[in-house]
């Protein structure tokens, strides 16, 4: 699924809506590196309307890694992974001598397809998104109806 809203850009401020920058030419072929070549980068109101868009979006879909059940659909870079697997590894670093001793906590979830190989690991309190294409179109209409710098996008056909 593709974003729901766009945000207002201008050209990009470093490479003057080129994309690229002629005396960084040895660097990455000379490929802007504040852009990433896109030649654009949000305009001040653009910025104000993603900011309100994420924090939205994370009030209603947010959640702790430590959260998150096994059977729920996380939004993953737009799209939907159900989590059928959730393994909690705990291992203590440091050293005892010194009584320096600290526990890391890493949680990993597992989606099926995966057949159990690669999982993702993340920190408890890191934060996550449940998948809900219905409640992103909400939240992109009301910030589109509330700030200058976004626009709702055309629905996909
Ligand atoms: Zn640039």
């Amino acid at each position: 699924m593709t974003t729901p809203i766009t945000f207002e850009t201008e050209p990009c401020g470093r490479c003057g809506g080129t994309g690229r920058l002629e005396q960084y030419g040895h660097v990455a072929g000379g490929v802007c590196a504040k852009c990433g070549g896109s030649k654009v980068q949000l305009s001040r109101r653009g910025r104000a309307a993603h900011r309100a868009y994420e924090l939205a979006l994370d009030a209603r879909l947010g959640l702790r890694a430590d959260q998150v059940e096994e059977g729920q659909v996380l939004n993953e870079d737009g799209r939907p992974r159900c989590i059928d697997q959730i393994e909690t590894e705990t291992t203590t670093t440091g050293m005892a001598i010194t009584g320096d001793l600290r526990t890391v906590t890493v949680i990993r979830f597992f989606t099926r397809q995966d057949n159990g190989r690669y999982g993702s690991a993340h920190r408890p309190e890191s934060r996550v998104r449940r998948y809900d294409p219905q409640v992103e179109a909400e939240v992109a209409a009301q910030i589109a109806a509330r700030y200058s710098g976004a626009t709702l996008a055309a629905p996909a056909t």
